[in-house]
């Protein structure tokens, strides 16, 4: 069998146990990247169902739970879940950061300690990187890590960080060593987020929901086999994580977005020039994620591109609705959450302004901008 037959019979094997599954309740309706705390429990019975029936990490190992397939098995699941408004994953920073984090850097202890239970829903996971003073320049972060014997010693603070007051675990960067330079001095953790001296405080959005946290550490023992990849290399297990999150933006999200203009377009009611004019402005650079995505959706190089053009284009939509709906859309009506939520995704997982410098530097070999310290 080719690989494209063999690609269409999973599509409509997937799609089958999908529509089987929302048809006795059993689905979670999508929410995106980050679990929804309103929907914790149906999401936490939707993974397991999922994993019990073998659709859990469909490009896992099989040994770690997964199907065995390939990823590009993966992303037809992530479009079909995306077809039928299913999630596809309990969380990305979970089934996504965290688990390809560790199938990529982790002892064969650490994969057999996290990836199934992560397929399974035993743990859910956190991402510990921003910090006050570091968002864009990640590199500046100041958590300290200070080996003591056979621990860690983990003072600081997080922020920003998405499911922690619900997770197990976190993937944390800290600092093990202020004398190098900034890049080199930095290792990442697998954290667990029982241990004495850690403290989780919700953060209040707009939307009215607590999707993330500030997170403290006071003298937190974290024990050495914590460590994923090399003492002081954490930058390269991060930077490959950070990858993973922009790609995030994948043909599923054109799928929602597609699926998400057709509704737009069927409830349209009146509508002037200048409203007409920018619904076509959306829909063509929607069109042109799609195709760029199609033809070369799994391209490292693309997924700044995706992630600048997935974001602005939810941003200027949920405007747009906005627009469309008029005054009911600012209190409670079907647009308020996205307009709400959505500036939110301009700077989840790298502001447009960083993919921008990333796009011009990197890919176009624009000169870099000039850096305010020392790398
Ligand atoms: C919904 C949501 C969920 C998130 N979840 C997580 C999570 O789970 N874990 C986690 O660790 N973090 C998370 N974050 C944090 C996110 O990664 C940071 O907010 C982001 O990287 C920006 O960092 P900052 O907020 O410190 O802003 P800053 O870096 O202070 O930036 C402020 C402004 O300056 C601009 N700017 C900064 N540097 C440059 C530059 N060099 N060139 C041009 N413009 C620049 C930025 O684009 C931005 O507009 C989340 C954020 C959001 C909004």
């Amino acid at each position: 069998m080719s690989n494209s037959q063999a690609l269409d019979e999973f599509r409509d094997e997937a799609a089958l146990f999908i529509s089987q599954a929302v048809g006795s309740g059993d689905a979670c309706p999508a929410y995106g990247a980050i679990l929804p705390p309103g929907l914790y429990e149906k999401a936490m019975s939707w993974q397991r169902f999922c994993f019990d029936r073998g659709w859990a990490g469909v490009h896992w190992p099989r040994e770690h739970g997964g199907r065995g397939l390939t990823p590009e098995h993966n992303v037809v699941w992530h479009e079909e879940c995306a077809t039928a408004e299913v999630a596809p994953y309990l969380n990305l920073q979970g089934l996504v950061l965290a688990g390809e984090a560790i199938l990529r850097s982790g002892t064969p202890e650490q994969r057999e300690r996290f990836l199934r239970p992560t397929l399974r829903n035993d743990i859910l996971w956190c991402q510990l990187f921003s910090e006050p003073g570091a968002g864009s320049d990640l590199a500046g972060l100041q958590a300290s890590a200070v080996l003591d014997g056979d621990h860690f010693v983990l003072n600081g603070q997080k922020v920003w960080s998405s499911n922690a007051q619900l997770a197990q675990f976190g993937i944390l960067m800290a600092r093990t060593d202020f004398e190098l330079p900034k890049h080199k001095g930095i290792t990442f953790f697998l954290l667990d987020m029982a241990l004495d001296g850690i403290e989780v405080r919700p953060i209040k959005q707009m939307t009215g929901d607590s999707e993330f946290c500030e997170v403290f550490f006071s003298d937190v023992e974290v024990p050495s086999e914590a460590v994923l990849g090399d003492l002081n290399g954490g930058w390269a297990v991060a930077m490959a994580v950070l990858e993973d999150e922009r790609g995030g933006a994948g043909a599923s999200g054109v799928i929602s977005l597609r699926r998400r203009l057709e509704k737009m377009i069927r409830g349209l009611g009146e509508v002037n020039a200048l409203q007409l004019d920018e619904l076509a402005g959306i829909l063509n650079r929607g069109r042109a994620l799609q195709s760029l995505m199609e033809r070369k959706g799994g391209d490292p190089q693309v997924a700044p591109i995706a992630k600048l053009m997935n974001s602005e284009l939810g941003y200027d939509e949920a405007q747009l609705g906005s627009s469309l709906e008029g005054a009911q859309s600012m209190l409670t009506s079907a647009s308020t959450e996205s307009l709400l939520y959505s500036p939110g995704m301009r700077i989840a997982g790298g502001s447009s302004e960083i993919q921008r410098n990333i796009i011009g530097e990197r890919l176009l070999g624009l000169p870099r901008e000039p850096r305010g310290s020392p790398e």
